[in-house]
């Protein structure tokens, strides 16, 4: 094994031991994802540490055990219909992209979302549609999906993204405070929806008509 390979290995190893996961279906899907090419070169060698490292137009890739923490709170089942809002680096929706033959992924900033499928496609996800565009309003157009994920923070849950999950459907969301935030996993049920806290997080803010002012 190299020692890119094994140095990723140690560090999704080390992510499930503090996080306590048993998720063993994602563990070896994150095994596979080269998180040192979704990250500028000259910040490579720090790709296999459990940290957010900056990417372009100011904004970041997050950290390893909050995208575990994520998707294994969103539980994408195989086939499930996925939307991702806040597409950055490309590194969560590599992920994404394993459990679904279809994966949406929205981007508000165009030079991100050109590199990001740049290099997925490069690394031969061909299930991903990518947009340009105010996330913090859906993808209404594609609607109903089984799981939302959104990977910027929110000041409240937007009711536009609520309305775009299926019944029985999932939503993650960082919403309160523009620096610091908690996350919310938002269940579809019948007549309504059931909300649960899962923790402190921070993220950049999600910025458009249902998310922060720029
Ligand atoms: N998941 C990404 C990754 O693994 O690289 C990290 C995403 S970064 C923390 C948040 C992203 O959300 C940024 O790229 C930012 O431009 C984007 N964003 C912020 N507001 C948005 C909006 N209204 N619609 C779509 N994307 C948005």
């Amino acid at each position: 094994m190299d020692a890119v390979t094994t140095a990723r290995r140690m560090m999704v190893e080390a992510v499930w031991k503090r996080q306590g996961l048993r998720n063993e279906e994602l563990q070896a899907v994150m095994e596979t994802v080269p998180r040192h090419l979704f990250v500028d070169s000259a910040l490579a060698a720090k790709a296999y540490q459990d940290i957010s490292l900056p990417i372009a137009a100011e904004q970041t890739i997050s950290q390893p055990s909050m995208v575990a923490i994520m998707t294994n709170a969103l539980a994408p089942r195989k086939g499930d219909k996925i939307l991702e809002i806040g597409t950055g680096s490309g590194y969560q929706t590599a992920i994404l992209a394993h459990y679904t033959p279809r994966l949406y992924t929205v981007e508000r900033i165009a030079a991100l979302s050109k590199r990001a499928q740049g290099l997925l496609e490069q690394l031969g996800f061909r299930n991903i549609i990518y947009k340009t565009g105010d996330g913090s309003l859906g993808w209404e157009s594609w609607a109903p999906y089984d799981r939302i994920i959104v990977t910027a923070g929110a000041p409240v849950v937007p009711d536009k993204l609520k309305l775009q999950l299926a019944e029985g459907g999932r939503l993650l969301i960082p919403t309160g405070g523009r620096e610091s935030q908690n996350l919310l996993c938002v269940d579809r049920v019948a007549g309504g929806f059931r909300e649960d806290d899962l923790g402190e997080c921070r993220f950049v803010p999600l910025l458009g008509k249902e998310g922060w002012e720029k």
